[in-house]
């Protein structure tokens, strides 16, 4: 009950008591100190963290026992973590509730498409250092395992520095829709709607670009209507900005010559969040986000055991190919899929069009490219389970061990191969 409440039913009750509301408020604050136990603010909230089976570390201000960031994961998360760590996302929000502080939040993919959150962090500023001490948590939850191939992350720089320092091994890419969000809050004032559904239009093909030299040439045309229309400011703010230095980590010509695992967006964060929203509500306090999370992780750990035992134990029927017989029950079905989808495009690019293929599925997937599946086809061979990348050959809950990994054999594999 509100303090307003409480004072106007006392005082209705026995109007000698209390003298002003103040005395309400002082009492209640008082009996709300006791009700605590005498607890700092931190320790309710350790207390849910431990009942939960969160595993967490706080830091405080040097010389104080002011908790500046808490970083939190569940036990099932870090055992998901470690059983799959090649891709990581991560998205800060700023405008969140939670203490009017950043919120950090770090989910990862298994092979069967599926996303499960890592770990949760609030800092008290968006800083490298901050970043860099969540990142060091995050790291420290794989002891002995895999490190992460791929980091994705939305358009903060100071978050992209402290990955290239904490993860430096791994590929950076920056998620493809921030970018526009970003374009669109500093340039959208310069556009009418019109022109505007025009620019989006050159920017989607020029990200597309599946080669330098086409990157190359859209690049040129978009800046020739962009002058032709007297809008080069938006092209020099787009180049300076995001083209001349981070080309490479979202225009397809490079970002397709990684491995991606076909992550292009941070969007499996934003639905995570969107997830965690639904869960709670406006100026929720953190202990509830904790249960909530606690709920969504354990959901998430069944959902993804029920898309392995789909895997191994189930055939679709657009599986049952003499070309998969080897990878039935071994690699995902979200890999099948992959691989099917690309033995149709197969027909069309180089059988139709007489197109080269760009084996983009097989850089950025580590799947057979329509070019490799036609050599197949054509020796009449069924597609090799090395061939796959162990990434999507895992259906065990099991950490993603280091040393012998066959990880390195089919890296290698890889490179000899290009060469
Ligand atoms: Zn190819």
């Amino acid at each position: 009950m509100e303090s307003r409440k409480i004072f106007q039913t006392i005082r209705k009750q026995d109007p000698d008591r209390f003298q002003v509301q103040k005395d309400v408020q002082n009492v209640v604050a008082k009996i709300r100190a006791e009700q605590r136990q005498g607890l700092t603010p931190m320790q309710p909230l350790e207390n849910v963290l431990i009942n939960n089976d969160f595993i967490y570390e706080t830091r405080e201000e040097p010389g104080t026992e002011i908790v500046t960031e808490i970083f939190f994961l569940h036990r099932d998360s870090r055992v998901m973590w470690r059983a799959f760590p090649h891709v990581m996302l991560i998205d800060a929000t700023y405008k969140t509730n939670l203490y009017n502080m950043p919120f950090i939040q770090i989910v990862g993919m298994t092979p069967t498409n599926k996303s499960f959150i890592i770990a949760h962090a609030v800092v008290s500023k968006e800083r490298g250092d901050n970043f860099v001490w969540v990142l060091e948590r995050v790291k420290s939850m794989l002891d002995e395992c895999m490190e992460p191939r791929v980091i994705l992350t939305d358009r903060d720089l100071a978050l992209m520095g402290a990955c290239a320092k904490v993860f430096p091994d791994a590929s950076r890419l920056l998620c493809r829709w921030h970018i526009q969000q970003n374009v669109m809050k500093h340039r959208k004032g310069a556009f009418t709607d019109e022109d505007w559904k025009n620019f989006l239009s050159f920017w989607g093909t020029l990200i597309e670009s599946p080669s330098i030299p086409i990157y190359e040439y859209h690049l040129r045309n978009m800046r020739k209507r962009l002058v032709e229309c007297k809008r080069s400011r938006v092209f020099k703010y787009v180049y300076d900005n995001w083209l001349k230095d981070y080309k490479e980590m979202f225009v397809f010509a490079w970002t397709d010559k990684r491995r991606n695992f076909g992550n292009r967006t941070t969007n499996r964060v934003e639905s995570q969040h969107a997830n965690l929203k639904r869960y709670v509500l406006d100026r929720s306090s953190l202990d509830r986000v904790v249960g909530c999370v606690r709920d969504i992780v354990e959901t998430q750990f069944g959902e993804i055991r029920k898309t392995f035992r789909e895997s191994i134990e189930k055939t679709m029927k657009h599986h049952k190919h003499p070309m998969f017989q080897h990878l039935l029950g071994k690699v995902s079905h979200t890999a099948l899929d992959l691989l099917h989808g690309e033995a149709i495009r197969k027909l069309d690019v180089l059988e139709r069009f007489h197109s080269s293929c760009g084996c983009q599925m097989w850089h950025s997937c580590g799947l057979p490219c329509a070019c490799r599946i036609e050599k197949y086809m054509r020796e009449e061979c069924p597609i090799q389970l090395e061939d796959i990348d162990v990434f999507w050959r895992k259906h065990n809950f099991q950490s993603c061990k280091l040393i012998g990994d066959d990880v390195d054999v089919v890296e290698e594999l890889d490179i000899v191969r290009q060469q």
